[in-house]
C-alpha cells in the first residue's frame, strides 16, 4: 500500500477520500513577517476561521485539503497540525517556494555567489520530505512548483530541476502554479525531462484558461490539469467565470480527460500580517472565493451539464487517490 505524508502522519494513498487540491489555511505576501508589530500571528482569530473552512468543506464531503502554502508564504506546520487534530481532517502540506515577482529570491540569489544553490534547495525539500519540516516530525506530502507570466525564469527553473530529482528519490507528488494557465505545456516538459513522472505531477491554476486545445496539449503529456480557482473571478483575476470552467470540464470529460481533472478553490482562509481592507471592486471579485463553492455551485452545476454522479464524485475522490497512489 502507498502513503502519503499528512501533517498527522503517513496516510493510506487509496483512503484520502474526497480531496481539495490547492487551498490556503494561512497565506501572506513576502513582507508580511516585517510588519509583525502590527500585524502579528493572531492564533485565536485564525484558528476560528479554519475551523470554520474545514467545517465548510466538510458540508459536502471534503476528507483531505492539501494546503499549497510555500515556505516563504507562511506555511506554519504546527499550526496546521493543530488544525488537523482538533478537526480530524487530513492535511497534506507542502514544500517549495512562490513564483518570483512574490517570492523571496533574495536569499538564494545571495547564496549563489558561494553556494551550489540548486543542490541546496534539493537538500531542504529532500529533508523537508523525508525527515521533517523546522524541527517537527512534520513532512510535506507534495512539492509545490511556481512560475511567471509566460515565462521560467532561471530561479525557478532551480526549483523544477530540484523538484524533478526529489520525485525520482521519493515519489513524492509535485503540485504547480502557473500564472493564468500559462506555461503549463513548458512545466510538464520541463519536469519531465528533469526525471519527473507526469503521472505524479498536477500543473496548477489551469483555469486560468479555458481553451479545451490549450489543455489537451498539456493532457497528453500524461499529467493531470488542477482546475483549481474556483470561486476566483471577476476584474481583480483577469479569469474566466465559474460557469466557463465548468464548461470545459464538460468538454474534457467528453474528450475522454475525465481521470486527469483535480479541483480546488485557492482559497486563502487567514492573510497573514495587517487585516484586508476591501475596495469594492476587492468584494465584487471575491464574492464567492471561499472553500464552499465547489460544493454549493461546481458540483449541482455539473451535474446539471449532464455528467453522472460517478464522474462527478471522480474529480474529486478517484483522481486525487490515483494521483497520489500511482
Ligand atoms: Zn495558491
Amino acid at each position: 500500500m502507498k502513503y502519503v505524508n499528512t501533517v498527522s502522519g503517513p496516510a493510506a494513498s487509496n483512503q484520502l477520500g474526497r480531496t481539495l487540491m490547492h487551498e490556503h489555511f494561512l497565506f501572506g505576501y513576502c513582507g508580511f513577517q516585517g510588519d509583525a508589530t502590527l500585524g502579528g500571528f493572531r492564533e485565536r482569530e485564525y484558528l476560528d476561521a479554519c475551523l470554520k473552512a474545514v467545517e465548510d468543506a466538510r458540508a459536502y464531503g471534503i476528507e483531505t485539503i492539501v494546503d499549497a502554502t510555500t515556505n516563504e508564504c507562511g506555511r506554519n506546520v504546527r499550526f496546521l497540525k493543530q488544525v488537523a487534530d482538533l478537526t480530524g481532517i487530513r492535511i497534506i502540506c507542502s514544500t517549495g517556494y512562490y513564483f518570483e515577482a512574490e517570492s523571496s529570491f533574495a536569499y538564494w540569489n545571495f547564496r549563489k555567489g558561494f553556494a551550489d544553490v540548486q543542490q541546496e534547495i534539493y537538500e531542504m525539500m529532500l529533508a523537508e520530505v523525508t525527515q521533517g519540516i523546522e524541527g517537527t516530525d512534520i513532512k510535506a506530502g507534495v512539492i509545490k512548483l511556481a512560475s511567471s507570466y509566460q515565462q521560467i525564469t532561471p530561479m525557478e527553473e532551480m526549483f523544477f530541476k530540484a523538484a524533478a530529482r526529489v520525485q525520482k528519490e521519493t515519489g513524492v507528488v509535485i503540485i504547480t502554479h502557473t500564472q493564468q494557465g500559462t506555461m503549463g505545456p513548458q512545466q510538464a516538459d520541463l519536469l519531465i525531462a528533469s526525471g519527473a513522472d507526469p503521472g505524479k505531477i498536477a500543473i496548477g491554476h489551469m483555469c486560468g484558461s479555458i481553451d479545451a486545445s490549450y489543455h489537451e496539449e498539456v493532457l497528453k503529456r500524461g499529467v493531470y490539469v488542477n482546475l483549481d480557482r474556483f470561486g476566483l473571478q471577476g476584474e481583480l483575476f483577469h479569469t474566466p467565470t465559474d460557469e466557463q470552467r465548468m464548461d470545459l470540464i464538460q468538454t474534457l470529460v467528453d474528450k475522454g480527460y475525465g481521470g486527469k481533472i483535480l479541483l480546488g478553490h485557492d482559497s486563502v482562509n487567514v492573510n497573514l500580517g495587517r487585516p484586508i481592507v476591501m475596495t469594492e471592486m476587492m468584494r465584487e471579485s471575491l464574492k464567492d472565493a471561499n472553500i464552499r463553492t465547489i460544493g454549493a455551485k461546481v458540483l449541482p452545476g455539473l451535474k446539471k451539464r449532464g455528467m453522472s454522479d460517478e464522474q462527478i464524485d471522480a474529480l474529486l475522490r478517484a483522481n486525487p487517490q490515483s494521483l497520489f497512489a500511482s
